[in-house]
């Protein structure tokens, strides 16, 4: 079968190499498409802290299941199937308690563990998500980015608000869908801090109001909830000085772990603060209602009309790089 691989920075090949193994508990996926995400540009930059090249990745991923060697999955051959990327360790005390997204040892799909930019995938059976009737393959791959969607909506639903507006910090794909998420679902009135020009037109196409400063939006005095996206330091700073700070701050984005955050002036303004990270099985699967409902179609428009092939993987990956605009990029692997 095929593999895409970074061999070094900037640089992909398409090795020929033996379809992975059946064991117990797993099946074969065939890969039919795949979503490229910030994170594995990273990698393929190589400039990603845990994973450098030589690189196999993919995990934002739909196929077909061709072999199966578990009777207890509910899944059978044939079934047209979403990946769960996250595959947590079992063993520590978070995943007892039912947290794999918290895992100490948590390893991912197209990370740590083979990717989908291959013709076949050997995934745990637990890690399969049987694809809605409703819901085609290519609205599937947006299933893994959703879930980070509704797993961060429905930690701000754990803390009582009152907050009628959202701000939103980067309106790359996850914010985008957020937004999204949140005017649809929670009636919510929606502004983005976004400075980047692609980016910036796609939210305002979208009908979000889109600023350069915390100041500049017309918030009226009223305390919002907030979503940083952007994992900038300074970005996340203006948001908890801005008077009145936000009710409740979820953060998203990624800091470096030296970094110094302004407790003091969050806790002056009793500033909820919530930590998001990734998702679960069952973030996948109300990822997957969602994504059968009519409501797809207004996620679907982050999608890029291009759609490239397995060989073209480094023209995927460049587009991604070079757009910045939050659209997804999808590769076509079968
Ligand atoms: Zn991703
Ligand atoms: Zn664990």
């Amino acid at each position: 079968m095929r593999k895409a691989v970074i061999v070094e920075p900037y640089r992909f090949e398409i090795h020929e190499v033996a379809s992975p193994d059946l064991q117990e508990g797993f099946a074969i996926v065939q890969v039919a498409y795949c979503g490229v995400c910030g994170s594995e540009l990273h990698v393929y930059e190589g400039k990603h802290p845990k994973c450098k090249p030589p690189a196999n990745p993919g995990h934002e991923a739909v196929g077909v299941i061709q072999q199966l060697a578990s009777k207890t999955s509910g899944l059978k051959v044939g079934d047209k199937v979403a990946i769960v990327p996250l595959v947590g360790c079992q063993e520590c005390e978070y995943c007892k308690l039912g947290y794999p997204n918290l895992c100490k040892d948590r390893k991912v799909v197209g990370f740590q563990l083979p990717g989908c930019l291959a013709d076949e995938v050997a995934i745990p059976v637990n890690n399969l998500i049987k694809l809605p009737e409703n819901c085609h393959l290519i609205e599937g791959t947006l299933l893994e980015p959703m879930a980070v969607v509704v797993h961060c909506v429905e930690l701000l639903d754990r803390v009582s608000h009152s907050a009628k507006s959202a701000v939103i910090t980067g309106a790359g794909t996850i914010g985008i869908l957020i937004g999204l998420f949140l005017k649809e679902t929670k009636g919510l009135k929606v502004y983005f801090l976004e400075i980047n020009p692609h980016r910036k037109k796609l939210a305002e196409g979208l009908g979000f109001g889109v600023y350069g400063k915390i100041e500049e939006i017309p918030l009226h005095g009223e305390r919002t909830v907030a979503f940083e996206c952007t994992g900038n330091k300074m970005v996340l700073d203006s948001l908890v000085t801005y008077d009145p700070a936000p009710e409740v701050l979820i953060i998203l984005g990624t800091f470096e772990k030296s970094l110094g955050l302004n407790i003091f002036e969050m806790c002056k303004r009793e500033t909820f603060i919530i930590g998001s990270q990734m998702y679960t099985k069952q973030d996948l699967e109300k990822a997957a209602e969602i994504m059968a409902s009519p409501l797809k179609d207004k996620f679907k428009s982050i999608l890029v009309e291009r759609i490239y092939s397995l060989e073209e993987s480094k023209e995927a990956f460049e587009e991604a790089l070079g757009s910045k605009n939050g659209t997804k990029v999808l590769i076509k692997v079968n």
